[in-house]
């Protein structure tokens, strides 16, 4: 039944079709602007390449690809460390792209409790001095799922792990950090998620309250944890999933000066609100990193579309994100240039200098 009248309500002549068959064809008519090119280079902090830093012909093809998108450089977030961090460090090294990848180190957050500290913060120097630029990406089973020495819960804000982010502080290196996930993975799956398609398609996706603490406790967390380590410069992946609450963000990033935000992976959530976003962007140009997470260069242009241009509802790269369209946001060349790569320079003293516009 729908409402078809105020009070009055009555169902279809015909069976409706299903969530998956329902694919109308807009008829709207609006001049269209793709991107297949960002304006200005950009860095992608949020880089996956698993093996394409692996080898030498693998690194070369996907820079290729980032050329064409016109992305500059990209930051692995592949929690490297040890003897796999120096084999992609190496093969970067010792190829003619070598300028055009960074890589960070990952922390292992197994077995914490007494002596983990240690030894955590000798391997993160160990890193560094092999070449990493900074740290992630904490994966989000910091929090969700990662248990300690003693079986309980490893909170994000655990006193254990202080010296890891003291460290950072005093090595002056980012900590890329993913908590949680989207809110509606909370929630009951009904007709009133709008994660639903998802949620169904995917239901390991969904975080039962039996099973997993909730997202605003993992959220609090988060936020002492950024609060107490005030010299430490954290960035929040996913605008820390946040996105569909950009005064959230907001009042977070009032509240710690020592907190950035990266956007992969939540374009259907800035694209849906393109006026608020516009005006966040350039309220808070200096603390807004790019990002794509998943590597498929086929996606990159939307986010172009989206930020470069004020075209009126287009469409996402994935339905089961998001049932709705985009609009472009239209932001300033000075706020383009900062959330595509001036920011990640200013934050990441280990990201080469040079071939960047001024
Ligand atoms: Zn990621």
């Amino acid at each position: 039944m729908t409402e078809v009248r105020p009070g009055n309500c009555q169902a279809p002549t015909m069976p409706p079709p299903s969530i998956v068959d329902y694919r109308p064809h807009s008829t709207l008519v609006t001049a269209a602007h793709p991107v297949p090119r960002a304006k200005y280079p950009a860095i992608d902090f949020h880089g996956h390449p698993g093996n394409r830093i692996m080898s030498a012909p693998a690194l070369a093809t996907m820079v290729k690809e980032l050329d064409e998108l016109n992305v500059g450089m990209m930051v692995s977030a592949d929690n490297l460390s040890g003897e796999r961090l120096r084999q992609a460090l190496a093969t970067i090294a010792g190829s003619p792209q070598k300028d055009r990848v960074r890589v960070l180190a990952g922390i292992d957050f197994r077995d914490v409790g007494p002596g983990w500290a240690d030894k955590a913060v000798q391997q993160l120097e160990a890193d560094v001095k092999a070449g990493a630029v900074g740290v992630g990406e904490i994966s989000k089973s910091l929090g969700l799922s990662i248990t300690k020495r003693d079986g309980s819960r490893l909170k994000i804000d655990d006193p254990d792990l202080d010296p890891v982010w003291e460290a950072c502080a005093r090595l002056n290196l980012p900590v890329f950090i993913h908590t949680a996930d989207p809110q509606e993975f909370w929630q009951p799956i009904d007709n009133h998620n709008e994660r639903w398609l998802e949620l169904s398609l995917f239901p390991g996706r969904r975080y039962p309250s039996d099973r997993f603490p909730p997202f605003e406790e993992l959220t609090t967390e988060r936020d002492n944890l950024f609060k107490r380590h005030p010299r430490t410069k954290f960035v929040a992946a996913h605008m820390g999933w946040h996105a569909n609450d950009l005064a959230r963000l907001g009042r977070m990033f009032d509240a710690m000066p020592n907190l950035s935000a990266e956007l992969g992976a939540v374009l259907y959530d800035i694209g849906r609100q393109p006026r608020t976003a516009h005006d966040f962007f350039v309220k808070y140009q200096d603390r807004i990193l790019f990002g794509k997470d998943a590597y498929e260069p086929s996606e990159y242009p939307y986010y172009w579309r989206v930020f470069e241009t004020k075209d009126d509802y287009f469409d996402y790269y994935r339905n089961y994100h998001a049932f709705w369209k985009l609009y472009g946001i239209d932001l300033p060349d000075p706020v383009l240039k900062k959330v595509y790569y001036a920011n990640a320079l200013k934050l990441t003293p280990g990201l080469p200098r040079g071939a960047w516009p001024q």
